[in-house]
């Protein structure tokens, strides 16, 4: 059974996602469905109107150009945004979500002229809570829930960015010493206090530019982009003084930790795997010397 055009219709007003017909000059040529009240203000009273006239000058210029390379690519374009309804003029605001929104949006040529005009078919789907989860499992992934340090896997992919943008970067690989000892001697939980308060005692040494990174147990990634040389063994030394001295709150009083640290200089365009490997063997080296003390790979 083939539709009647009303039926056709009847569908397409029914449509939980609204879809616009916009003009290549910014025409809103026609309103359709958009029925889910929930993620939807109501577009119709926008027919007939110009969006450069609705909305803000930005955003109404990032849209033109979208339809603009929609219809001269002849391609459907995907595209995210954000919009609040108290931003786009003349529709009820107040009926619907309220507060920045973020939507999906599929762009799509058609393929006859609308009023002399080109034109195509945007449709938009509200995706905020999805793009919130998004976000959230994406800080989750790459966040260690102990120390609220960034892990392993947000330093292996932020590395290639930091280092391009130097000369020469500075890495320091930490681990602190008998940790295993401090678990056995006052339990778990009091090994988890220490390594926070490690944690903060180290950040409180580092720039704001500087990547610190939970990459294992008690174990730890510094970054100091641009720092090589003395200035970088300097940091590494007072980072080792400042942690032999912290007092320790999680421990009986007098007692401290200390940490073993390797540095290494770092070249634009290195494989984070061989910096990491002489990081690696350049704190064997302090370890094996007695701990508490940082060793140095000379300067490439
Ligand atoms: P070394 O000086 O050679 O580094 O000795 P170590 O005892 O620090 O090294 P080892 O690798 O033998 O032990 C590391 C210990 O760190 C063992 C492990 O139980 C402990 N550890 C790792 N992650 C955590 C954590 O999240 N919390 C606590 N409390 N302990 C942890
Ligand atoms: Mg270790
Ligand atoms: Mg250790």
């Amino acid at each position: 059974m083939a539709l009647t055009v009303e039926q056709l219709y009847e569908v397409m007003a029914q449509l939980p996602d609204p879809v616009f017909i916009l003009s290549e000059e910014g025409d809103y040529i026609e309103y359709i469905g958009g029925i889910e009240q929930s993620a939807y203000q109501d577009g119709n009273p926008l027919v007939g109107k110009r969006l450069q006239d609705m909305l803000p000058p930005d955003k109404a210029a990032w849209i033109m150009a979208k339809i603009a390379l929609t219809l001269a690519t002849d391609q459907v374009q995907v595209v995210e945004y954000e919009l609040a309804a108290a931003e786009v003029k003349d529709i009820d605001a107040k009926a619907g979500p309220q507060g920045m929104q973020r939507f999906e949006g599929k762009i799509a040529p058609l393929p006859s002229r609308y009023d002399g005009k080109r034109a195509v078919s945007w449709i938009t789907r509200n995706i905020t809570h999805q793009y919130a989860l998004q976000q959230r499992l994406q800080q989750l992934s790459e966040t260690d829930p102990l120390t609220g340090l960034h892990n392993r896997r947000y330093f292996f992919d932020h590395f290639p960015r930091l280092i391009l943008e130097q000369a020469r970067s500075g890495l320091i690989m930490l681990d602190i010493d008998h940790f295993k000892q401090i678990n056995d001697r006052f339990g778990h939980q009091q090994g988890d206090a220490v390594l926070q308060g490690f944690c903060a005692c180290v950040a409180a040494r580092l720039r704001s530019q500087d990547l610190f990174v939970r990459s294992g147990g008690e174990e730890f990634l510094i970054l100091l982009p641009g720092l090589h040389g003395a200035g970088l063994c300097l940091v590494a030394e007072r980072i080792r003084r400042a942690v032999a001295e912290m007092v320790v709150e999680a421990l009986p009083t007098g007692l401290h930790i200390s940490v073993s640290l390797g540095t290494t200089e770092v070249l634009p365009g290195e494989a984070v795997d061989a910096v990491l490997a002489r990081a690696d063997e350049w704190l064997y080296r302090a370890k094996r010397a007695g701990r508490n003390r940082s060793a140095h790979c000379p300067p490439l």
